[in-house]
């Protein structure tokens, strides 16, 4: 029995995460649960999956759990939450969205607890720090990520010195082939129409803007330490190859699926080994089925530059773009900001910002407060 604590159980990752490891419940078993605010579907998961205990980051909402549950452990806020990752556990989903995600993989990693990382942007934050500490405690950290799960894969059995280049394919979101005048009078509606993956408002914002594959370029290089000139960007609407990668003597591995995020969370779950899966893959002798790749429109979707300009730079540039596009896609989703306020937004605030180089765990969050506040 592997025990799993599921970071923001309640969100789209978590979700899916309890999904597996409920049909896995001879394999699985949910240690702790944890999430913001969202009491309603926390209260049935604690029903459902009886964890040992739960992290809320509201108190209100902590409070009411511990009247509610009187024998269960329920701890509140961020402290709380670093008590519970570090505690042991066979494993931590983490599916918690934004920087708030980069304490509990440091205290988990730090523990020596393995970690299935959904949250992308405590690497892209934090990169140099989580994989050095990973290293140094041999816990091991294994993407969920699609992209990053399709390049784990494609390199299992390949030694790091056949890697010519990393190719992260990329839908291209719900405005693919839109130009500037019309992605300035797009709207939040739109915008949260994601044709092919249906996940949480932040990360499908992210995707419209093609941030998405930026921070993903970026979370790449820490995770399969390559040159950012290793990693280049394919647009692939059918998003049916997940990711590739190129080896020195010209052969390219892709690893296919359809768009469900239950398939490589129930590899990072159940690596080394598979689990036989609720369904079959995708099916290529149906009628119009073809998968096609294509370059981005780097003039418009100006994201998807900026975030390898920043992870370029390196140092605290990662930190700057991440807390300014955080920031920017929670106005835009307020109706305060057009779309394209995004790209501008992130643009300005990198431009402004004075880099450090290597900054440790508390200069990230001190820039990244630093950042929203100017914003
Ligand atoms: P979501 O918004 O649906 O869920 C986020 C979860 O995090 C919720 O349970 C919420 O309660 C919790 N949370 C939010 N803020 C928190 C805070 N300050 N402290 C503690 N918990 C907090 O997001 P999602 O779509 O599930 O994405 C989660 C992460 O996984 C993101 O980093 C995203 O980029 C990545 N990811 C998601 C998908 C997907 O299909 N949804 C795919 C690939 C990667
Ligand atoms: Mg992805």
């Amino acid at each position: 029995m592997k025990r799993i604590c599921v970071l923001g159980s309640t969100g789209s990752i978590g979700v899916q995460g309890l999904k597996v490891i409920y049909e896995n419940k001879d394999r699985f078993k949910v240690s702790v649960l944890t999430c913001n605010k969202n009491i309603h579907l926390l209260r049935e998961q604690i029903i459902l999956h009886k964890p040992e205990a739960v992290v809320v980051a509201d108190e209100e909402g902590g409070r009411a759990l511990r009247k509610e549950f009187p024998g269960l452990e329920v701890l509140i806020s961020i402290e709380g939450l670093i008590e519970a990752v570090s505690s042991a556990h066979d494993m931590i989903l983490n599916g918690i969205v934004g920087i708030a995600g980069l304490l509990p993989t440091y205290y988990g990693l730090k523990n020596k607890n393995s970690v299935a990382l959904a949250n992308k942007e405590a690497l892209v934050t934090g990169g140099h720090i989580i994989m050095e500490l990973s290293q140094k405690t041999g816990a091991s950290i294994i993407p969920v990520d699609s992209e990053h799960s399709a390049i784990f894969q494609c390199l299992e059995g390949n030694k790091q010195t056949y890697v010519k280049r990393l190719i992260l394919t990329a839908s291209g979101g719900p405005f693919l082939g839109k130009s500037l005048k019309e992605l300035s009078k797009v709207t939040v509606k739109e915008a949260l129409n994601h044709p092919k993956w249906s996940m949480g408002r932040k990360i499908t914002i992210d995707s419209a803007t093609l941030m998405n594959k930026g921070l993903e370029i970026i979370e790449a290089r820490w995770l399969f330490n390559q040159d950012y000139k290793n990693i280049d960007v394919v647009i692939h609407k059918e998003s049916i190859v997940h990711s590739m990668v190129e080896f020195i003597d010209g052969s390219i591995l892709g690893q296919m699926g359809k768009p469900d995020m239950r398939v490589p969370i129930s590899y990072a779950l159940s690596y080394p080994e598979r689990l036989a899966s609720f369904e079959d893959g995708p099916d290529f002798l149906k009628e119009g089925s073809s998968l096609s790749f294509s370059q981005p429109d780097y003039d418009t979707f100006k994201c998807l530059d900026l975030a390898r300009q920043a992870g370029e730079m390196g140092g605290s540039y990662p930190v700057a773009l991440n807390g300014a596009n955080e920031v920017l896609v929670h106005r835009f989703l307020k109706g305060e900001i057009p779309f394209l306020g995004i790209q501008e937004g992130v643009e300005r605030a990198l431009s402004n910002h004075k880099g450090v180089r290597n900054p440790k765990l508390e200069e990230i969050l001190k820039i990244d407060e630093e950042v929203r506040n100017s914003i």
